[in-house]
């Protein structure tokens, strides 16, 4: 199965559940059950889905209340990035009596946390950089249709709402005037991406989907360094083990800094999609036919048995002639998030006591990440419990 395709695809088909909420006030958990057909994916949706959605929905009828909403406007980004250059922002919020424009996006991705800001090596804080753009394209084409509308004592706030991933999302408050100084060196930055020479600087976020990792020139050479470089490994390395048939010799993980182990975690995503991208190129080599060496190909597990298309009540007849009830599974009883939806809050609160809830695991992620920070478990001990 294309993966990434699918993933995009239940992205897509979660933006439109979204969209219509807002629109329309419709409540996504009605959609529960649904299969929406995505991008040329079917997607099932799954009660996580409300539960994925309801914190954003909260937020955007929050900001909404007294404002002018618009879902999917386009922004005309050509002043900063070159002609043509441009994009639609999910959600944008203009209240004119608190002087805010909000700029709301939803992001269904959960591999890589996206921060609404980000800090710079001495510490300044400056606004994700596609949120920024979306936002001042959207204060612009504001100020267009009603004159003089920004100006410095107008707050942009760029919020993302990223469910799915653990330290994902945020919100982020800078005057107009800041933006449009974040704006200019955005701008000056994108412009040097026009140089064919420019040199090539790999990380974590530009290069996840960037297709020259895998070019047929020989692929992205700042790309393998730098994942070489976090295991400490160059290419000598590698030839040397390879040819040794042995496996490379990976650093210690107590003899690393904690920064340097931070800095590795951070690039956990990035390594996995590498392992990913090396093992899809290596099958699609083999399947058109070239010797991978050491490896062939083989057929995996076969898939879950399931009743043929438009046979199943036949297969039933078939049960129940030979095994009676027991043919059927046994009656289950609904879900609290089903029970929920039936109810209603005030008589769900009938069942509450009989739900519990896993409070959900402990992870690392950026201190730039929505989210308290838990405290460390020896500093939960009180005196006395320390021996
Ligand atoms: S793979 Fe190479 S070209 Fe693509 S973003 Fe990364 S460094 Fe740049």
């Amino acid at each position: 199965m294309d993966t990434a395709g699918f993933y995009a695809a239940e992205g897509t088909a979660y933006h439109e559940i979204a969209e219509l909420c807002v629109m329309h006030g419709l409540d996504p958990a009605d959609f529960v059950g649904l299969t929406m057909r995505a991008d040329g994916h079917d997607i099932p949706i799954t009660e996580d889905v409300p539960r994925w959605l309801e914190r954003g929905l909260e937020r955007i009828a929050q900001l909404s209340e007294g404002a002018e909403l618009q879902c999917e406007s386009r922004v005309d980004l050509s002043a900063v990035l070159g002609k043509g250059e441009g994009g639609r922002l999910d959600i944008g919020i203009i209240n004119r009596t608190r002087r805010l424009i909000v700029v709301f996006d939803w992001k269904f991705g959960a591999g890589v946390p996206v921060q609404a800001s980000w800090k710079d090596e001495a510490g300044a804080e400056h606004p994700n950089e596609q949120l920024a753009l979306y936002g001042w394209g959207f204060a612009e084409s504001a100020m267009r249709r009603a004159d003089k509308l920004c100006g410095d004592e107008w707050t942009i706030r760029l919020i993302i709402e990223q469910p799915r991933a653990q330290g994902g999302g945020g919100e982020y408050d800078l005057s107009y005037f800041a933006l449009e100084e974040e704006i200019e060196r955005i701008g000056f930055e994108a412009a040097k991406t026009n140089d064919p020479n420019a040199p090539r600087i790999a990380g974590h976020v530009q290069c996840k989907f960037c297709k020259a990792k895998l070019a047929s020139n020989g692929g992205c050479k700042a790309h393998s360094d730098l994942v070489l470089s976090l295991a400490d490994l160059t290419d000598d390395d590698i030839a040397q083990a390879q040819e040794d048939d042995v496996y490379p010799p990976l650093p210690r993980v107590p003899e690393l800094s904690l920064e340097r182990l931070a800095y590795i975690h951070s690039c956990s995503d990035m390594l996995s999609h590498f392992l990913n991208d090396v093992q899809g190129y290596l099958l699609d080599r083999a399947k058109k036919g070239e010797k991978v060496p050491g490896m062939k190909m083989v057929r995996g597990r076969a898939g879950h048995r399931k009743y043929k298309e438009g046979v199943a009540e036949d297969a039933a007849a078939v049960l129940v002639e030979e095994l009676g009830e027991k043919a059927y599974q046994p009656q289950e009883i609904i879900s609290p998030a089903q029970a929920e939806k039936l109810l209603g809050k005030e008589k769900y609160s009938k069942i509450k006591q009989f739900v519990t809830q896993d409070q959900g695991g402990i992870a690392l992620v950026s201190v730039h990440s929505r989210g308290e920070a838990l405290r460390p478990t020896e500093d939960l001990l009180t005196d006395d419990d320390v021996i």
